[in-house]
């Protein structure tokens, strides 16, 4: 069986250029795009099988990855962006024409990832931004039509990738935000 993880790594993971400056994010309508700026590179880039976040059509996961929010800005177009759920912790900003997630922001100053926005390293114009490095929520694409029986060959071939497939977050992921609760409760 051949599994397809997601276009931008199927035929191998494209190393980041370690110094990626920043650049523009597009969504993919030909008539007045959305553009969103990001400062700098992102960080904790990863494949997710989650059914939240905004996949290109036949890919089994999302790669999303995080930037300070502060290295946002939308350049062009903002008009046609919408919440896709505003009841959601991470407030997902869609293009309302083409249904491209641009970005996903939490609110809550309470939580783990509060300041950190989400979003999607395909939609730079420029290559070179920070690779992939693990698969989050692996177990999750069961809910989106995967078969329990195809998930040897999933997690098979995310290894072979070099994306340690994990059903929740990262550990490095999961111990920030134990942490965080650690010393919420402390205070
Ligand atoms: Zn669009
Ligand atoms: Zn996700």
């Amino acid at each position: 069986m051949t599994v397809h993880i997601h276009p931008s790594i199927d035929n191998g993971v494209q190393k980041g250029s370690g110094n990626f400056a920043g650049g523009t994010l597009v969504c993919k309508c030909t008539d007045r795009p959305v553009k969103v700026a990001i400062k700098g590179d992102v960080a904790h880039n990863h494949a997710c099988g989650c059914t939240k976040c905004w996949k290109p059509e036949g890919a089994m996961f999302s790669v999303v990855a995080v930037v300070p929010r502060q290295n946002l800005t939308v350049l062009e177009n903002g008009d046609k962006l919408q919440i896709v759920d505003s009841s959601a912790v991470i407030q997902r900003y869609a293009c309302k024409d083409c249904g491209t997630h641009m970005y996903g922001r939490i609110e809550n100053k309470a939580h783990p990832f509060y300041g950190l926005d989400f979003i999607h390293p395909e939609l730079f114009q420029e290559s070179g931004s920070a690779a992939p490095g693990f698969a989050a929520f692996v177990s999750s694409v069961i809910e989106s039509g995967a078969k329990p029986e195809e998930m040897p060959a999933i997690r098979g071939r995310l290894k072979e990738l070099g994306l340690e497939p994990y059903d929740c977050l990262s550990p490095a992921l999961m111990d920030a935000i134990a942490t965080h609760v650690a010393k919420s409760k402390a205070a």
